[in-house]
């Protein structure tokens, strides 16, 4: 195979019974929108409700549709805004999408109502994301509204949190600001006799840092992936008090991505290696050509400033990283043979947080970036 993501599921149901034990009997919700970040998101559902998750997170309808094909019948919410001709679609699969106004919620009844049905929602609330939700102060008349309407029925509340993965005291600040806005809004909403369902805020900096975010339900996507955006011993001290009485979480990246050494050849000190002659010999070597590029997903800036582990040592990519292919040196003399697995991060080399790094991103957007061209390997 020239190319694969290997997914070790079992390190996945690992990182999930690490964060069950960290919540407590809080509910779980899966974040599996952009394919579970790249991992297969059917593949991930059905561990995940094996080891006890409640429902999932989607950002697509088209991604919820896919859940409901393979038979997930729990809850999936809608993370993102939906077009209003999607809205037949959401109502057939059963899928719960977040409300931040008004109008669309009027728009929701009317879909519902039209398939007779009654549609499960969500309220997002902004508290200071900046993205989606409604106002804190107008929590309730959209609450309010959606209790009014036949055909909705009002799940859950939620709101995001823009700085929760950050240990620095102003973060903690405006994280802990968010919830109090959060939690009063919610307060007003139970004070007027309206339940507000399922309340939930957290991601995963939340998770680590942020007890008093857990409330109902956690959410956390990238955790569960195998990426601690924080360490809770790094927290300051007024949040480590409460975190004292938990164990660190335990997570280990889900994804290896593996490629193969295609062709291996010599060159002569002074002899340039792929577009743009950006790197040029400086003694006689080897170079192998790896069977991976940008078009899989491995980040164009990784070319001069990443490395591939073939038989467990590192070897420095060179030169430009072109759609499908790459280059690593290998030395004058050396063990690397034609054929041989190259590890580009994950297993038994540095994780995708670490490549992230070197190419000025996130781990997020290495792992949901890799190419469906490149096949899922699924190890138990
Ligand atoms: C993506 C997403 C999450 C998960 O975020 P992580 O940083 O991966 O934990 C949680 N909630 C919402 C609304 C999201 O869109």
């Amino acid at each position: 195979m020239r190319t694969k993501a290997v997914i070790h599921l079992d390190r996945f149901k690992e990182n999930l019974a690490s964060v069950k034990a960290r919540v407590g009997g809080r509910h779980i919700c899966v974040p599996v929108k952009a394919d579970a970040y790249g991992h297969g998101a059917v593949q991930i559902a059905k561990v995940s409700l094996k080891e006890g998750a409640n429902c999932f997170g989607v950002a697509a309808v088209s991604e919820g549709m896919e859940l409901r094909k393979a038979g997930i019948t729990v809850p999936i919410l809608l993370f993102s805004q939906p077009s209003p001709d999607e809205i037949q679609e959401i109502v057939k699969a059963n899928i719960t999408p977040f409300v931040s106004d008004a109008e669309f919620a009027a728009v929701l009844n009317d879909g519902a109502k039209a398939a007779k049905t009654k549609l499960q929602v969500h309220i997002k609330i902004d508290t200071g994301m900046g993205r989606l939700g409604c106002l804190p102060k107008n929590a309730l008349a959209l609450a309010s509204q959606i209790e009014k309407y036949s055909n909705l029925k009002l799940t859950g509340t939620a709101t995001h949190l823009a700085v929760s993965d950050s240990a620095k005291i102003p973060d903690i600040d405006f994280t802990k600001k968010q919830l109090s806005r959060f939690n009063k809004a919610v307060n007003n909403i139970r004070n007027a006799g309206i339940n507000p369902g399922i309340v939930h805020a957290a991601n995963s900096g939340a998770v680590i840092l942020h007890p008093d975010a857990w409330l109902d339900m956690v959410r956390p996507g990238i955790l569960l992936y195998g990426y601690k955006a924080a360490q809770e011993f790094e927290a300051p001290v007024k949040q480590l008090k409460k975190l004292k009485k938990y164990k660190a979480i335990s997570a280990e990246p889900v994804m290896e991505l593996i490629t193969t050494v295609s062709f291996i050849k010599k060159i002569k000190k002074g002899e340039n290696v792929s577009y743009g002659r950006t790197w040029i010999a400086r003694e006689d070597t080897n170079i192998a050509v790896l069977s991976i590029g940008y078009a899989d997903g491995l980040v164009r800036l990784a070319g001069n400033s990443w490395q591939a582990v073939i038989g467990g040592e590192a070897y420095p990519l060179v030169g430009r990283i072109c759609m499908d292919q790459c280059c690593v040196d290998i030395g004058k003399k050396t063990k690397v043979k034609r054929w041989d697995e190259a590890v580009i991060f994950g297993g038994s080399a540095p994780s995708a947080a670490e490549l992230a790094k070197a190419a000025a991103t996130i781990p997020y957007e290495i792992i949901c970036g890799i190419n469906k061209r490149v096949p899922r390997v699924y190890k138990q």
